[in-house]
């Protein structure tokens, strides 16, 4: 999986996060092969039982081993079609790397995150899937992010026909807009979703369901319909002066900077992000407190202060128990506000699907193994039903 360099999903050449290094540059073929000689092969593979999509570890460093790299892909691809994102942002450390056995004798364990974006990156281009013949069925998807991704490559490859339909103007949802820039960037992205295309599957951006396709139409035009439709916008601050102008989501801050064009941040001296989780984290850079960045726990905004309809300051109080106090923790001198307390969940649209539960949380119903929902001709996975994991549990 190269970065394609002509793609009809045309990016910005010049984009913020094209200024950021991703954090760990690609393998060469001998640090690979050095890499995949370490590895044991190992029977009863754990690391293979902890990948979520059960990619079979040993077999595909075997092959960057014996220097088959599009074998190592095709293994890779086979059980997980969206392996060149997964090496990039899956948590290794607590899925395949940290169940190799290595860790148990104290030492390094095999860097299989990095030798499955060895893989990927260099052989993806030479895998060819053997399709079925058109079975006829066909599936509307609805979101082009990881569930309906990997659910329609699969659904293609068994002979079926998978259309996505896709609100933003680029396939990958959250790949494309949602990963922070120093693990993936958003082209490897876009090529990993033309990689899908090219397995039969039709995406269709540019469509929203509700404004530019009825639910009704879309059961009327498919066999069955999947619901990939992952979350919605960011939670919003909700204090006196949370929507003054340099408030922004997380989601849509991290968006911004991988696909718009000249976006810029130089005039930004004081940036304060909300939350406490991943998102968080990315929006501040991982490695926060190495990067200059303070973490101030317990503690909430009570307001922002706006100067001439824009952000300039924030109102703290001490937090306890999540709830707020009296008690002041005085303000701090802010140009840009993030705010990382989540995302919206996507209810309207769930509802306008007859028979689809919606939990308690917002999430949707549905059979964790077949992606079955209260109504036959309905399916889900991913995000929205999961209320937001790793890309893996998605594909
Ligand atoms: Fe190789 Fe480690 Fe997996 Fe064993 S557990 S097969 S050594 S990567």
């Amino acid at each position: 999986m190269t970065q394609a360099t002509s793609s009809k999903y045309e990016l910005p050449g010049v984009r913020l996060e094209t200024d950021l290094a991703e954090k760990y540059p690609d393998y060469d073929s001998g640090e690979a092969l050095a890499e995949a000689s370490r590895c044991l092969y190992c029977f009863d593979a754990p690391c293979t039982v902890a990948c979520p999509t059960s990619i079979d570890i040993p077999a595909f460093i075997k092959s960057i081993a014996t220097a088959n790299v599009v074998g190592a892909a095709g293994t890779i691809l086979s059980a997980n079609i969206l392996g060149a994102s997964c090496a990039r942002v899956c948590p290794v450390e607590v899925l395949c790397e940290g169940s190799c056995v290595y860790m148990g004798w104290g030492r390094e364990p095999i860097r299989i995150g990095r030798l499955q974006r060895y893989a990927t990156d260099n052989g993806t281009d030479g895998v060819e899937f053997d399709r079925q013949p058109d079975s006829g069925f066909s599936v509307g998807l609805i979101g082009a992010g990881p569930a309906s991704l990997a659910c329609a490559a699969r659904l293609a490859i068994l002979g079926h026909r998978a259309v996505i339909y896709e609100k933003s103007e680029f396939p990958g949802g959250l790949n494309v807009s949602g990963i922070a820039p120093y693990k993936m960037q958003a082209p490897l992205a876009i090529a990993e979703a033309e990689f899908v295309e090219s397995l039969g599957v039709t995406i269709k951006t540019g469509v929203t369901v509700g404004v530019d396709i009825s639910a009704d139409e879309l059961l009327a035009d498919h066999d069955v319909v999947f619901l990939g439709i992952g979350l919605g916008g960011d939670s919003r601050l909700e204090v006196p002066g949370g929507d003054a102008e340099g408030v922004v989501g997380a989601v849509d801050w991290i968006r911004r900077l991988k696909t718009d064009a000249g976006l810029s941040v130089k005039h930004i001296r004081s940036a304060a992000i909300i939350g406490g989780g991943n998102t968080a984290l990315d929006a501040a850079r991982e490695g926060a407190k190495h990067d200059g960045v303070v973490v101030v726990p317990n503690t909430l905004v009570k307001e922002v202060e706006v100067v001439d309809g824009r952000v300039s300051s924030l109102r703290l109080v001490r937090a306890e128990d999540g709830k707020p106090t009296e008690m002041d923790r005085g303000s701090i001198a802010v140009d840009l506000v993030v705010v990382a307390t989540g995302q919206a969940r996507l209810r309207d649209l769930v509802e306008a699907f007859e028979g689809v539960e919606i939990d308690q949380r917002g999430h949707i119903v549905a059979d964790a193994e077949t992606g079955a929902t209260g109504n036959p001709k309905i399916f889900a996975a991913g995000d929205a039903c999961n209320g937001g994991k790793e890309v893996v549990n998605a594909v």
